[in-house]
C-alpha cells in the first residue's frame, strides 16, 4: 500500500511536504483520481500548508476498501504516510450526497467514531466543508463536529485560530462554534446556516497539485471566475447563493500556470460568461498548452471560441440544455434556446469535433409526454447536423434552491422516458444516464434532515447496496420509491 502511495507521490510536481507542530488529514471520500481534480480541496491544501503552526497531508477513499479493511491497514496521509487519526484536525470535502458513505468508509477505516458525539478528547476533531454545504449538509452534519458553510478559504483559518486559541474538545467546539461560516452541530443543532462567501482578493483560486494520474491529467486548475449572476430555479451555483459572479482577472490566471502544465483547466460555475475568455483561451494555446472548461453555455459560443477548444484537444463539446423542451427550460429560467443547441452542433461539426453532447435533465417538475415528443424530435434533427449524445440525469431537487421541495419524478417514470428515448433514438443519438434507482437515493438524502444520516449509517452497515438503502429510507423516514404524489 505504502509504495504505491509512493509511487503516485513521485509522479506529482507541486507536493508540499513539511513538519509543523500540528496536523491536518485532508481527506477526499472518493479515490485519488477525482480527488486531485477537485480544486476546492487544493486551495486548502495551499492555505493550511502556509500557516506556521499547521501542515496538511492528503488522504483519499481506497480504490479497494475492502483490501484495507483485510489487511487491517489504517487510512494513512500520502506526505507523511502517517494514521489520519492520528491528525490534530480530520477535515473532508464533499462533492455530492452519495459521497457520505465514502466519508464512513474513511473514518471507520481511520478508527475514529462515526458521530461527533460519540467522539473523546482523543479523537481529532473532524471538520466537513465542500460543494455539498451549498445546498444541505445536514444528512452528513452527525458525522462532522464542525461544517463549513460554503466558501472555505477564510472560514478555515478563522477555525484553525479559535482550535489553537482552546483547550479541550468541549472548549474547542465552543469557540468554533462563534466563528462565522462554521456550523457546530452539537451546539447549533439542525439548523441550516447561511454559506459564506470569500473575499475577492483571493481570486483566483489555483491548484497545487499536477499530476498524471487525476481524471484530470496533467491540468493546472485555475478559477475563470467564482460563482454564477444567472438564476436557473434546479441550480445551487444560482447568483442568490453565494453572492453572483467574480470574474478573475485575465493576467492572474495565465501568470499562475506553472511551467510544468501541459493542461489548463478553467474552473467556475459559469466559466463562458467571462467577457475575456476567448483571449485567455487563446494565449493558452497559443502557449502549446491543452485546455478545458469546466462549464460551457451553448448561448456563449462562437466559432472562434470552438476552433480554438478544439486547438485545445477539445473532441467533445458538451453543454447542457437541461429542460427536455423549450417550454421547460424557460419555466427553469435557463434561457437556452433550440437554436443555439443547433448552432454548437454547427460549430462542432465545422470544427471536426468528434461529438456534441447535450446534458439533460428528465423529471423536472411539470414536465409531460408532449416534453419528451419534442426532445425526441430535436434529437433526431440535430444528429443530422452533427453526431449527438445525450447524458441524462434525472431531477433532483436540491435545498437553497427554488425547487427545492419538489418531489422525485419517480423510478418507473424515469425507466419509462428512458425506455422511449432508447427506442425512438435508436441507431442515431448516443444516450447515456444516470440510475433512476441512486438519483432517487440522492433526492432523499439531498431533501432530509438529521435522520437520512441515520439512514445512510444504517444503509452503509448493510453493504451499501440499493435495497439496504431502500430498507434504510423506508425506516428512517424517507418517501416511496414510487410515489409521485408531490410531483407536479
Ligand atoms: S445552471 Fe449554470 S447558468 Fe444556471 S444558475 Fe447554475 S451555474 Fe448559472
Amino acid at each position: 500500500m505504502r509504495e504505491r502511495a509512493r509511487r503516485v507521490v513521485s509522479d506529482e510536481v507541486g507536493t508540499i511536504v513539511r513538519e509543523a507542530r500540528f496536523r491536518m488529514a485532508l481527506v477526499y471520500p472518493s479515490p485519488y483520481r477525482a480527488a486531485m481534480s477537485s480544486l476546492g480541496y487544493q486551495i486548502i491544501y495551499r492555505i493550511v500548508n502556509e500557516r506556521e503552526l499547521w501542515s496538511a497531508e492528503r488522504a483519499m477513499l481506497p480504490e479497494d476498501v475492502g483490501e484495507f479493511r483485510q489487511g487491517r491497514w489504517p487510512l494513512f496521509t500520502l506526505e507523511g504516510e502517517t494514521a489520519v487519526g492520528d491528525a490534530d484536525v480530520v477535515a473532508f470535502s464533499l462533492a455530492y450526497e452519495l459521497e457520505i458513505p465514502g466519508l464512513l468508509d474513511c473514518l471507520d477505516l481511520s478508527g475514529i467514531p462515526l458521530r461527533g458525539a460519540e467522539r473523546s478528547d482523543e479523537d481529532p476533531i473532524v471538520v466537513i466543508g465542500g460543494p455539498l454545504t451549498f445546498s444541505n449538509p445536514l444528512p452528513s452534519a452527525p458525522f462532522a463536529d464542525v461544517v463549513v458553510m460554503g466558501e472555505g478559504e477564510e472560514v478555515v483559518g478563522c477555525l484553525l485560530d479559535a482550535w489553537e486559541g482552546h483547550s479541550g474538545r468541549a472548549e474547542k467546539l465552543e469557540a468554533i462554534a462563534a466563528v462565522a461560516g462554521c456550523y457546530v452541530p452539537s451546539v447549533h443543532g439542525e439548523l441550516l446556516l447561511p454559506v459564506a462567501a470569500a473575499d475577492n482578493v483571493l481570486l483566483p483560486g489555483c491548484g497545487q497539485i499536477i499530476t498524471p494520474h487525476a481524471e484530470l491529467a496533467n491540468m493546472h486548475l485555475v478559477e475563470a471566475e467564482r460563482g454564477c449572476h444567472r438564476k436557473c430555479t434546479f441550480c445551487v451555483m444560482r447568483r442568490s447563493t453565494n453572492g453572483g459572479m467574480r470574474l478573475a482577472d485575465p493576467g492572474a490566471i495565465i501568470a499562475s500556470i506553472p511551467d510544468a502544465a501541459q493542461r489548463v483547466g478553467l474552473v467556475g460555475a459559469a466559466v463562458s460568461d467571462h467577457p475575456k475568455l476567448c483571449d485567455i483561451v487563446e494565449q493558452i494555446v497559443d502557449s502549446g498548452r491543452g485546455v478545458g472548461l469546466s462549464s460551457l453555455r451553448a448561448d456563449r459560443l462562437s466559432e472562434r471560441l470552438v476552433g480554438l477548444l478544439a486547438r485545445g484537444g477539445y473532441r467533445t463539446l458538451t453543454v447542457a440544455s437541461d429542460g427536455a423542451s423549450e417550454r421547460l427550460r424557460k419555466e427553469l429560467q435557463k434561457v437556452i434556446r433550440e437554436e443555439h443547441l443547433i448552432r454548437a452542433a454547427h460549430f462542432a461539426a465545422a470544427s471536426e469535433l468528434r461529438v456534441l453532447k447535450l446534458y439533460m435533465m428528465i423529471g423536472v417538475p411539470g414536465e409531460t409526454e408532449d416534453d419528451i415528443t419534442e426532445l425526441i424530435d430535436f434529437c433526431k434533427e440535430v444528429s443530422q447536423i452533427h453526431r449527438l449524445a445525450l447524458g441524462i440525469a434525472p431531477f433532483v431537487s436540491k435545498r437553497n434552491t427554488p425547487l427545492d421541495k419538489h418531489g422525485f419524478a419517480g423510478i418507473p417514470y424515469v425507466n419509462g422516458v428512458l425506455k422511449r428515448l432508447r427506442k425512438e433514438l435508436r441507431g442515431r443519438v448516443d444516450i447515456r444516464s444516470v440510475s433512476a434507482r441512486w438519483a432517487w437515493v440522492e433526492w432523499n438524502v439531498a431533501q432530509g434532515g438529521f435522520s437520512m444520516a441515520d439512514a445512510t449509517e444504517s444503509a452503509w452497515r448493510a453493504g451499501g447496496g440499493f435495497s439496504a438503502w431502500k430498507r434504510a429510507i423506508a425506516e428512517f423516514g424517507g418517501e416511496d420509491e414510487s410515489d409521485r404524489a408531490s410531483w407536479s
